[in-house]
């Protein structure tokens, strides 16, 4: 993964389960740039966002009306 900034290869620092403090995502990876310092944090949902699922329901539930 390159750093947004500087376009560097990204290092990476660690996974931590955050599933018990955190109700939205499980765990989150941390990176960080050699280059230009930036920190990334990457949050992992607990159940993947599936947009297509949910508009699949709503556009059934208009057409039944
Ligand atoms: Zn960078």
């Amino acid at each position: 993964m390159k750093c947004w900034h500087c376009n560097t290869e990204l290092i990476w620092g660690g996974d931590h389960d955050i599933e018990d403090e955190n109700d939205e995502y499980a765990i989150v990876s941390n990176l960080s740039c050699p280059n230009c310092g930036s920190f990334v944090e990457v949050y992992l949902p607990k159940e993947p966002t599936n947009g297509k699922d949910l508009h699949s329901r709503q556009s059934t539930q208009d057409q039944g009306e």
